[in-house]
């Protein structure tokens, strides 16, 4: 049974970390919609990971409830908790260090609370890649990367955070540390603690550091904005450009409701393409310097172009203007947050179904209530897409809350019925805890509800989150 911290083991805690008692800071409390609130007894930001190994030791013991926080921007709320006796949050901030870097392994080693661009700043100082990017990057950390198994923009060629990690290291929930941080390619010594970590969202174990794959710097980037007529043809796009161009890295679906929110908020900011198509799409391709690909890509373009795949297109010609399609890209969430969403949705569909998911889901939403408008946008080369609904214009979400939940329903209906998932890549957390108790398979969720017992048997890491707390 959990309990909350008495003055005693306050003092306890904060005589691990030197740190004095203070109120917890409100930003602590809340993620970044504003969806979930947390409470907690106190903030506890560790600089090692023994001291994160003797907070457990301490909590095991008593039955006192563990939040572990890395940068705060996860977006299901797994890093706030409103219900049971108040917890403890453990934020990795202050362990941000770059262990080392060894560009002859393509590797290098990070603390859980450094910052996923100072990670990528350090590779590059290396003359090396680390590829994990998305618009969260100046303030998400490796730890709540790792843990949320983060995706972002460039999985299309080198995966989710899964892909990227070489070795772990990982206080379990009794305090002990798993020692892993190895270079290895291949190692098959039994189960591989550090994918049970990855993705856990922090109800296993506290990442404390990683070692993380690093890739060569592409020497050539290109980088373009077409319009094209609809999904269908954004797909079709897609697999032109994949037998073409070797090195497509992101492909980024994006509505023309989408621009439209931005250009509401921030009416300066520059589009790239006129004449404000309905859909879009961003195309990145990286190669080696002097492969042709700048050649290539534009050759592919041409065609694609010419067989009605897409219209009107701009090539990047220099890095502001790569910047400025990026930023119209990133700046997306950002509009979505100024209008206020009814109902957010993160999910995925095997490629083959994404144009067939977003005409039926648009009649499904329209079922529930006509008024709704959808923004759909996403990774429509990984068949991941945020597929969030709004209000109509003049109309606030509080206005929906009547029918929300029933929105959320129709669209993951329709996912479900196309194989597809209702979390491809933000996790769980708390907020899709019961959706996925209620549609994800039985024997996984009884194996994983196991996992939990023997690792956390007090179940004092990240209750709640994930799988419903005892
Ligand atoms: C504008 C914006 C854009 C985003 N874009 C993307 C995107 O493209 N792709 C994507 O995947 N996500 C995206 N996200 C979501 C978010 O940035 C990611 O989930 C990110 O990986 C979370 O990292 P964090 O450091 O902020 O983790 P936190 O929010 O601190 O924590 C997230 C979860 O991980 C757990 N956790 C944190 N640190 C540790 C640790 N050291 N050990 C164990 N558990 C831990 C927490 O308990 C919580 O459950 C976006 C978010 C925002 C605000």
């Amino acid at each position: 049974m959990l309990i909350e911290p008495t003055e005693d083991d306050l003092a306890r805690l904060h005589a691990i970390t030197g740190e004095t008692p203070a109120p917890v800071p409100e930003a602590y409390l809340t993620e970044p919609r504003g969806r979930h609130r947390g409470q907690a007894a106190a903030l506890l930001r560790p600089r090692a990971t023994e001291e994160v190994s003797a907070i457990l030791s301490h909590c095991a013991a008593r039955g006192i409830a563990v939040i572990p926080r890395s940068g705060g921007t996860g977006l299901v709320g797994g890093q706030v908790r409103g219900e049971g006796p108040a917890p403890v949050i453990l934020s990795l901030e202050r362990m941000d260090r770059i262990r080392w870097v060894a560009a002859e392994d393509d590797a290098l080693c990070a603390e859980a609370g450094a910052i996923l661009s100072d990670v990528q700043g350090a590779a590059a100082e290396a003359d090396r890649l680390f590829p994990l990017s998305m618009a969260s990057e100046g303030s998400a950390r490796i730890g709540g990367n790792l843990a949320t198994n983060a995706g972002g923009v460039q999985v299309l060629r080198y995966g989710n955070a899964r892909d990227l990690v070489l070795g772990i290291e990982a206080v379990l929930p009794d305090g002990s540390v798993h020692h892993g941080l190895k270079t290895l390619r291949k190692d098959n010594t039994g189960y591989d603690l550090r994918h049970l970590m990855i993705g856990a969202e922090g109800t296993l174990g506290v990442i404390t550091a990683a070692v993380l794959r690093l890739f060569p710097r592409p020497g050539e980037t290109v980088t373009a904005m077409l319009a094209v007529p609809g999904p269908e043809a954004a797909l079709a796009l897609f697999h032109a450009m994949r037998r073409r161009v070797e090195g497509l890295s992101a492909f980024e679906l994006i509505s023309g409701r989408g621009v439209a929110f931005v250009r509401a908020g921030w009416p300066d900011r520059p589009d790239p393409l006129a004449d404000d198509p309905p859909w879009r799409v961003l195309v990145e391709a990286t190669g080696p310097e002097g492969a042709g690909l700048a050649e290539r890509a534009e050759a592919a373009l041409a065609e694609a172009v010419e067989a009605g795949l897409a219209g009107d297109g701009v090539i990047a010609q220099s890095e502001a203007q790569r910047a400025a399609m990026w930023g119209l890209r990133e700046m997306i969430p950002e509009g979505n947050r100024r209008v206020g969403a009814i109902a957010s949705h993160d999910i995925s569909v095997p490629l083959s179904a994404i144009a067939g998911f977003i005409a039926a889901a648009e009649r499904d939403v329209a079922a529930v209530d006509a008024s709704v408008r959808v923004n759909c946008f996403g990774h429509l080369g990984d068949g991941n897409l945020h597929y969030n609904l709004f209000p109509a214009e003049g109309r606030r979400a509080a206005d929906y809350r009547g029918v929300a939940e029933r929105l959320t329903q129709a669209v993951h209906d329709r996912v479900h019925a196309l194989g597809g998932s209702i979390s491809a890549e933000h996790g769980i957390g708390r907020a899709k805890r019961d959706e996925l108790a209620a549609r994800g398979d039985p024997a996984k969720l009884a194996a994983m509800r196991a996992i939990k017992a023997a690792l956390d048997p007090g179940g004092i890491l990240n209750p709640g989150a994930v799988l419903a707390a005892d």
